[in-house]
């Protein structure tokens, strides 16, 4: 069989009663009951199963099933690890580096944490075209940019999408860093390293995690938007995600790779084949089929388009 139902997953953990009831996640109990139905429906399989179909033509199951965990976040630890233990099934864990060895905020997820203490998005949207005034951005350029970036998504509104891309990629990286960290403090109100500590499993839990039989692949060093870096950059990314994999025990040739965002150009596309890289994860939604998608271009769905 060819065909791939590869499943995404963020943030998991109890999140009713916690502190972060706004947090964009799923629900402990609601991965636990999606495990189910996806162990019922579907046959899930290995990374190494995976890798194996795609170097060797080996055949996968019918109905096969992958499940990936992007971000290293500390719930992938605490809260998923034990689970897949007792059904006795592998997950697929996609760790950026930096947050794990230099216990540092990534904006993408300091970003989630102001929308998430946030009541009315529309006074977070003011702030920061505060924020940005104080830059020198005039009205005018903060009218485009709100032309450019204020596109709703499949899962946020226009107003979240406009804050998202802004403190994302859109202002320049000083500017961004500064914004995101004044934001982080009014709105969620403790330091970011703080909070690194609490948000992202440390390197001896992500050994665990392998020593546990789960798979440990690549999402960068810096979770960057690939495309948007030099080929230069983007190899540094590469390289030393794959010096923290073989540092943790985990396989460098025939590794799988999880693009930041879904985002790859071609430079990432020859890097990737020079580093002898077996597979590539987008965030494309689609059933992954391995006759008809190139291997380092895989389609996934999100935990979303499940049962939970
Ligand atoms: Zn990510």
């Amino acid at each position: 069989m060819s065909s791939l139902t590869i499943v995404m997953y963020h943030y998991v953990r109890p999140i009713k009663g916690s502190d972060w009831l706004n947090i964009r996640g799923l629900e402990i109990e609601g991965f636990v009951r999606q495990l189910d139905y996806l162990a019922q429906n579907y046959q899930i399989v290995m990374a190494e199963d995976v890798i194996d179909a795609v170097r060797v033509g080996k055949d996968l199951p019918r109905n096969a099933c992958w499940l990936t965990f992007d971000d290293g976040y500390k719930d992938h630890y605490l809260h998923v690890l034990p689970e897949l233990c007792k059904k006795g099934v592998q997950g697929s864990f996609f760790p950026p580096v930096k947050p794990i060895t230099e216990r540092l905020m990534l904006d993408v997820n300091s970003i989630h944490h102001i929308l998430a203490s946030v009541n009315d998005v529309n006074l977070l949207v003011l702030d920061l075209n505060n924020e940005c005034r104080n830059f020198g951005i005039t009205d005018g350029e903060l009218k485009l940019l709100w032309e450019e970036y204020a596109v709703p998504s499949r899962y946020d509104t226009k107003e979240i999408i406009y804050v998202k891309r802004l403190l994302q990629h859109a202002l320049s990286e000083s500017m961004r860093n500064e914004i995101t960290s004044n934001l982080f403090k009014k709105y969620v109100g403790i330091s970011q390293t703080e909070f690194a500590d609490q948000l992202y499993m440390s390197e001896r839990e992500v050994k665990e995690l392998i020593n546990a039989g789960m798979y440990v692949g690549s999402h960068g060093y810096r979770h960057l938007w690939l495309n948007k870096e030099d080929r230069k950059s983007q190899k540094l990314e590469i390289d030393k995600s794959l010096s923290f994999l073989s540092a943790v025990g985990a396989r460098t040739v025939d590794w799988i790779m999880c693009y930041p965002y879904g985002a790859y150009n071609q430079d990432t596309l020859d890097l990737l084949e020079e580093a002898k890289c077996a597979v590539g994860i987008t965030t494309e939604v689609a059933k992954a089929d391995l006759n008809l998608h190139h291997r380092l271009k895989m389609p996934r769905f999100d935990t979303n388009d499940f049962p939970q």
